[in-house]
């Protein structure tokens, strides 16, 4: 009879883990698990799950918005186009007719692209993990910006990466103070693995990278061969002033590899996302995604292609960004009607994230805990750093939150804000 864990009648462990569980396994961890950090949204999620609780802590498309019909439509035509292939695997490169669906959203920002320098992924979080099993050695330096997607973190430090924060300002990340660090580094003998930036509505900060930055950043990686990853995932949804050039566009397939995903524009459950890059690192990416979970998942695949077929996307797109407009709105108001006069924000120009700072003393990881007890949620702004920064900030979710729960949401952060500057 096999050894059994644990103590149940069925054999199985006991929900949780003691001390002397974790003992019993702790040789058998590989050295990466000491640098793993578990993600502080994945972690709220389990509380904001609850019905009862506003959660400003998501990223989240507010799906309820896709037409029921037009899902039952999409679904019916794929399971009339054959079971055979919706139910089979797929080429690890991803399905051809979805190649075709993202070069025309790519186009959508001016952006083109070959099918052929695309592999679609399991969301765009899988293209932040394929890059850093691809090109990072433990101890390898890698660049992003301060703050950066929570998101990320745990990945970057899986991977026992290096990580340095540049910090961003009104026009994105400082790119005078990301040449001093490259010339730091250069007298050191190391050379970044990549740079990766959120060029537009960067998530958390809320900033959209500058043209002349964007010129100058993919300047420097073409002059210094030096990578860079460019996340858009809602480079569409813009709310305010003109698109400005993918870092991807103005590189033209040299250093820059593209993240892109369907998450905030469709559906994030489908799961399906991208990477454009140029051709010998797509190839290693796709060695890399096979080893990882051969391919993605073909009807999800096909859902996404063949809502693209029926050419109700970019109607969509426009339903989508009205509503998220008005959520932003909204969020704004509330914040300077319940806010600290002398607490600031971010005003994004499009995605889905305010990025909100405290005045002094106070730290957003406490607040958070008392803001639970008022079923309320956001993200503490150190989940965006490696090194314990980001204490005064927190970042606020609109896109996934109706009005009345946004205007209900910060006025409870408010008075929770309030007790604290008056303890
Ligand atoms: N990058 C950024 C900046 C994001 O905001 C997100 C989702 N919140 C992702 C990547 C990952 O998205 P997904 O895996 O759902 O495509």
């Amino acid at each position: 009879m096999p050894h059994r864990i644990g103590s149940g009648a069925s054999g199985r462990p006991p929900q949780g883990s003691s001390s002397r569980d974790l003992e019993r396994y702790a040789g058998l961890f590989a050295q990466r698990t000491k640098a793993m950090k578990s993600s502080a949204m994945r972690d709220l999620m389990a509380i904001t799950e609850r019905p009862e609780v506003i959660s400003l802590a998501g990223g989240l498309a507010d799906t309820s918005t896709f037409p029921a019909e037009d899902f039952a439509q999409i679904m019916s035509m794929v399971a009339a186009e054959g079971t055979a292939r919706a139910l089979q695997y797929g080429p690890t490169e991803g399905i051809a007719e979805l190649s075709e669906a993202i070069a025309e959203v790519m186009a959508a920002e001016d952006t083109p692209v070959d099918p052929g320098d695309v592999l679609v992924t399991t969301g765009g979080q899988q293209v932040i993990d394929l890059v850093c099993k691809t090109l990072v050695d433990p101890g390898d330096v890698v660049i992003a910006e301060a703050p950066t997607y929570p998101g990320a973190i745990p990945t970057f430090a899986a991977y026992q990466a290096d990580l340095h924060q540049i910090e961003i300002d009104a026009d994105g990340m400082r790119i005078d103070l990301l040449e001093e660090t490259l010339d730091a580094l250069e007298k050191q003998g190391r050379r970044p693995k990549f740079i990766y930036t959120i060029p537009n509505f960067q998530n958390p900060g809320g900033a959209t990278m500058s043209l002349a930055r964007r010129r100058r950043l993919v300047d420097i990686a073409q002059e210094r061969e030096l990578l860079v990853l460019e996340d858009n995932p809602y480079g569409v949804l813009r709310y305010e002033g003109d698109p400005l050039p993918t870092l991807y566009a103005l590189d033209g397939g040299q250093f820059v590899i593209y993240l892109g995903t369907f998450s905030k524009i469709l559906s994030p459950g489908a799961r399906v996302g991208w990477a454009a890059a140029p051709r010998p690192v797509l190839q290693k990416l796709n060695v890399a995604k096979a080893g990882t979970d051969l391919c993605s998942t073909t009807f999800a695949q096909l859902f996404v292609s063949t809502y693209f077929r029926t050419g109700r996307w970019p109607a969509y797109i426009q339903q989508i960004k009205d509503l998220y407009r008005r959520r932003r709105d909204t969020l704004l108001d509330a914040l300077a009607t319940d806010f600290p006069a002398d607490a600031t924000w971010t005003h994004p120009a499009g995605g889905l994230f305010v990025w909100a700072t405290l005045p002094e003393g106070l730290d957003t990881t406490d607040l958070l805990a008392k803001a639970l007890t008022r079923n309320v949620a956001f993200v503490p702004g150190r989940a965006a750093y490696l090194d314990g920064r980001g204490e005064r900030s927190m970042r606020l979710n609109f896109s996934g939150v109706g009005e009345d729960d946004l205007q209900e949401g910060v006025r409870r952060i408010g008075e929770v804000v309030a007790e604290q500057l008056h303890l």
